[in-house]
């Protein structure tokens, strides 16, 4: 396995920038989540590390290699597609084991390696069968095991589950988080899923038109979000976003001269412009008096939480995560309190300006 290591890296498309500019060092063993909204960069910039796409300028270092000069077949990396790209008239262990027949590699050993990928996917007993005699899900498993059969310095996943149904997207990500534990390999995984994102990655780089918004460990960013994009994009129901300013030591206004506490000294701490307040479902509590007032919208009961959806009287929806056997039904009167402990204020251009837990 090795590590990776971008530096400066860019590439245009005639005018359009597609990635301006990106440093990432992806370490020895460690699965890099790449993640952002359609568009944001993150395809092209895996096949910029697969060799499938020229860098307009920067490097691209492959353990102490550099291999931006050089051809896909030269880097010694396999990539799993979204489309699993199997030949149909081959079956499932030719598919897996054509690449080293290719090269040469004598059968007994293509064999053994194609065996082996089997036992770790779990694909014993479907190797003789054609790609249109299995499911989506072990279709998916095929294309890992080509994968696996090459032992590459890396593996390289482009939204490797999007084709499947929910339920089946769910099971392939755990069996992706498994093989991983096992393999103990350096992976890059590309999705526009947040939570895919978090279940899987050891760092998440979130991107947004072509540069990075943000590096580090799930809870990390989940938590301590560099700005108004990362707070936004990871976490569903999103976190909820009021316009404010700040009113005092430990104070912000909303509208309507509602008020919420924050557990940060606004002006002793050198907070200014505060424009923004950010506050996640789980941290808006109910309350039997005082507190923010709006009315229930939506009830929406999933078993193990309960979200609703509230409208303030002073404008905007927040969504609250309340207990299982919370009563509130549409129409019934909300009163809702911010934990100031978990208020995250922005300025006018979307900075964060508070951080939380870690400091
Ligand atoms: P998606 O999730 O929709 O695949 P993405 O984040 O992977 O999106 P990219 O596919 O990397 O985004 O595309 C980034 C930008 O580069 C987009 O604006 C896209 O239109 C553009 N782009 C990508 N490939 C090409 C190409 N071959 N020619 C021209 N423009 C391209």
């Amino acid at each position: 396995m090795a590590s990776i290591r971008l530096e400066s890296l860019r590439k245009s498309f005639g005018a359009a920038e597609a990635v301006c500019g990106v440093d990432l060092e992806i370490r020895d063993r460690e699965m890099m989540v790449l993640v952002g909204p359609s568009g944001c960069g993150k395809s092209t910039l895996l096949r910029l590390i697969a060799g499938l796409e020229e860098a307009s300028s920067g490097r691209i270092f492959i353990g102490d290699e550099d291999v931006t000069a050089r051809p896909a077949a030269e880097r010694g990396l396999s990539m799993v597609f979204q489309s699993y790209a199997l030949y149909p008239h081959k079956t499932a262990g030719e598919n897996m084991g054509f690449a080293l027949k290719v090269a040469g590699r004598p059968a007994a050993e293509v064999a053994g390696r194609v065996a082996e990928a089997a036992e770790i996917l779990g694909l014993n007993g479907l190797l003789a069968r054609k790609p249109k005699e299995l499911s989506g899900g072990q279709r998916q498993r095929v294309a890992i095991g080509r994968a696996i059969v090459r032992e590459p310095r890396a593996f390289l996943f482009d939204e490797p589950l999007s084709n499947l149904d929910a339920a089946l997207r769910a099971q392939t990500r755990v069996e992706i988080a498994r093989l991983r534990r096992r393999l103990a390999a350096t992976m890059v995984y590309v999705t526009h899923d947040q939570v895919e994102a978090m279940t899987l990655a050891d760092r998440i780089a979130v991107l947004s038109g072509g540069k990075m918004e943000q590096l580090g460990p799930p809870l990390e960013l989940y938590e301590n979000p560099a700005n108004l994009f990362v707070a936004t994009f990871l976490g569903s129901p999103q976190m909820n976003i009021l316009p404010c300013a700040a009113a005092g030591e430990k104070r912000v206004k909303l509208a309507g001269g509602f008020e919420a506490e924050t557990a940060r000294a606004i002006a002793a701490d050198g907070i200014q412009n505060v424009a923004r307040l950010g506050v996640r479902p789980e941290h808006v509590g109910l309350a039997d008096s005082g507190g923010i007032p709006g009315a229930v919208m939506v009830a929406e009961r999933l078993g193990a939480d309960t979200f609703l959806h509230v409208d303030l009287e002073s404008g905007g929806s927040v969504a609250v995560r309340a207990p299982a056997d919370c009563s509130a039904n549409p129409g019934d009167l909300a009163r809702l309190r911010f934990a100031p402990e978990r208020l995250h204020l922005f300025d006018d251009n979307g900075k964060t300006l508070t951080r939380n837990r870690t400091e």
